[in-house]
C-alpha cells in the first residue's frame, strides 16, 4: 500500500465516542507531552470548564464535547493568546484568518456529526488554518482530509499538530475549491471558510448518506451555516443561522 505522505504521525486513533452517551460520563485521559505556553497541567480543568459552558449553551453531542475536552486548543495559538485559547472568541491565527469561536466550532461539529454515518467515513475540512479543528476531525471520523490554501498555515498547522501524532489526518497543501478528488466520495464535508456558493465540486464528492456544513452567502445576501444533505434522491439543504466566516478564495497563495 502506497504510505500518504501527507500522515503526519503514527498514533493510532482513539475510539470514537458512542453517540447518545451523556457528556457528563465520558472520561478521556489527558494528551501527554510537553507542555506549550504558560499553562502547566492546569489546562485540563479549564478547558472542562468551557466544555461546560458549551453544553449550558446547548452543544449537546457527547463525542463532540469529549474531543473537545482532549484537545489542548491553547496549542494552535500564539502564545500571546494562549490565555485567552478556553474564552468562547475567535482568535487571529496570522495572515489575516482567524480560528472560530469554540462554541461556533462545537456547533459545525454537532451538525455534521449528528448522522452517525459521518463517524464511520472520510471527511473534507476545507481551510485548515491553524489546524485546530481538524485535530477534533480526527478524533470523530475515520480520516480526515485537510487542505489549507496558504502555505504559511498549512505548514503552521503542521507543527502544530505534530505534537498529537494523529495518523489518520492528512494535511494538504492547495485550493479546496475543487475538493480533494482523490479522497472522495466522502461522508463528511466541512469548510470555515464562505464564499458566494457553495462548489459543486464538493456536493459531487460528498457520498450518498453524507453531509456538508459550510457557511455561505443566502438569498438574504447574509453568510449563514448551510447544511447539505446528500440523499438517494438528491440534495436536501437548510439554511441556518448567520454566521461571520472569512472568505472562501481561489488559488493558493
Ligand atoms: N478550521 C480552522 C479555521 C481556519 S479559518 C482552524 O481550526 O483554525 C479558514 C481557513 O480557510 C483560512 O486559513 C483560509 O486561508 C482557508 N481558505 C480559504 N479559502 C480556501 C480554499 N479555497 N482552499 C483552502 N483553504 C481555504
Amino acid at each position: 500500500m502506497k504510505k500518504p505522505t501527507t500522515a503526519i504521525g503514527l498514533r493510532p486513533i482513539a475510539p470514537l465516542a458512542a453517540k447518545g452517551q451523556p457528556a457528563g460520563g465520558v472520561k478521556i485521559q489527558p494528551v501527554q507531552g510537553r507542555e506549550a505556553s504558560g499553562f502547566g497541567t492546569g489546562s485540563q480543568a479549564v478547558r472542562a470548564d468551557m466544555v461546560r459552558k458549551l453544553e449550558a449553551q446547548g452543544i449537546a453531542h457527547a463525542g463532540v464535547l469529549a474531543a473537545m475536552l482532549a484537545i489542548e486548543r491553547h496549542r494552535f495559538v500564539d502564545t500571546a493568546l494562549a490565555n485567552q485559547a478556553y474564552e468562547d472568541t475567535s482568535l487571529p491565527i496570522g495572515l489575516g484568518q482567524t480560528i472560530s469561536k469554540p462554541n461556533v466550532v462545537a456547533r459545525m461539529l454537532s451538525l455534521l456529526f449528528e448522522r452517525e454515518s459521518v463517524n464511520l467515513g472520510r471527511v473534507l475540512e476545507i481551510g485548515t488554518g491553524c489546524g485546530y479543528q481538524a485535530a477534533l476531525l480526527s478524533r470523530l471520523s475515520r480520516e480526515v482530509y485537510s487542505i489549507e490554501r496558504l502555505r504559511g498555515l498549512h505548514d503552521k498547522a503542521r507543527e502544530n499538530l505534530r505534537f498529537f501524532r494523529l495518523a489518520n489526518l492528512h494535511l494538504l497543501f492547495g485550493d479546496g475549491m475543487p475538493g480533494f478528488a482523490k479522497g472522495a466520495p466522502y461522508s463528511g464535508i466541512i469548510a470555515a471558510a464562505g464564499g458566494e456558493a457553495i462548489p459543486e465540486a464538493w456536493t459531487d464528492q460528498l457520498a450518498v448518506g453524507g453531509r456538508l456544513v459550510a457557511p455561505a452567502v443566502t438569498a438574504s445576501g447574509q453568510q449563514h451555516l448551510v447544511v447539505i444533505d446528500k440523499t438517494a434522491r438528491g440534495l436536501e439543504r437548510k439554511e441556518l443561522e448567520p454566521v461571520l466566516f472569512v472568505p472562501l478564495k481561489s488559488g493558493i497563495a
